[in-house]
């Protein structure tokens, strides 16, 4: 028996909201509910997170968050999402086996949710990091 807590619920140990499964893939609300229909969807195999993941399974799963977020959205009323994964601590990865949130974004009183990108233009050689990232 695992211990990791998404495993449980994968194996239908503990329960979950489920909006949707396949062989491979698993979403359900998620508990915080950050936004109403905030959801994670998570492959159903453990891997830690994006950057120890299989590009095929990610693929499948992205497929699947693509469907589920138009799902989301249209059926909830929504204005639009936002789509995200933590990879580890630094991250803020919480639980660690990989999932995608999918935050529902609501206008009006619904939608506490913030996310704000610094603007760091002019800071970093994006020559250099380009080469890199190529190489
Ligand atoms: P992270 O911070 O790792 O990106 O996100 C983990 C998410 O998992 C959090 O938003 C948290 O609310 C959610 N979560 C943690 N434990 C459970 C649980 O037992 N059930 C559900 N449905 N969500 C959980
Ligand atoms: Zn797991």
């Amino acid at each position: 028996m695992s211990s990791c807590i998404f495993c449980k619920i994968a194996n239908k140990e503990i329960p979950g909201k489920i909006v949707y499964e396949d062989d491979f893939c698993l979403a359900f609300l998620d508990l915080s509910q950050v936004t109403p229909g905030h959801t994670l969807v998570i492959p159903k195999a453990h891997v830690k997170n994006i950057l120890e993941a299989d590009p095929a399974l990610a693929g499948h799963l992205f497929e699947v968050v693509t469907k589920l977020s138009q799902k989301i959205v249209k059926s909830l009323g929504a204005s639009g999402c936002n789509i995200l994964s933590n990879a580890n601590e630094i991250a803020g990865q919480s639980v660690m086996h990989f999932h995608v949130h999918i935050i529902p974004r609501y206008d009006g009183n619904k939608d506490g949710f913030q996310m704000h990108f610094a603007n760091n233009e002019g800071k970093f050689n994006l020559d250099d990091i380009q080469a890199k990232i190529i190489a």
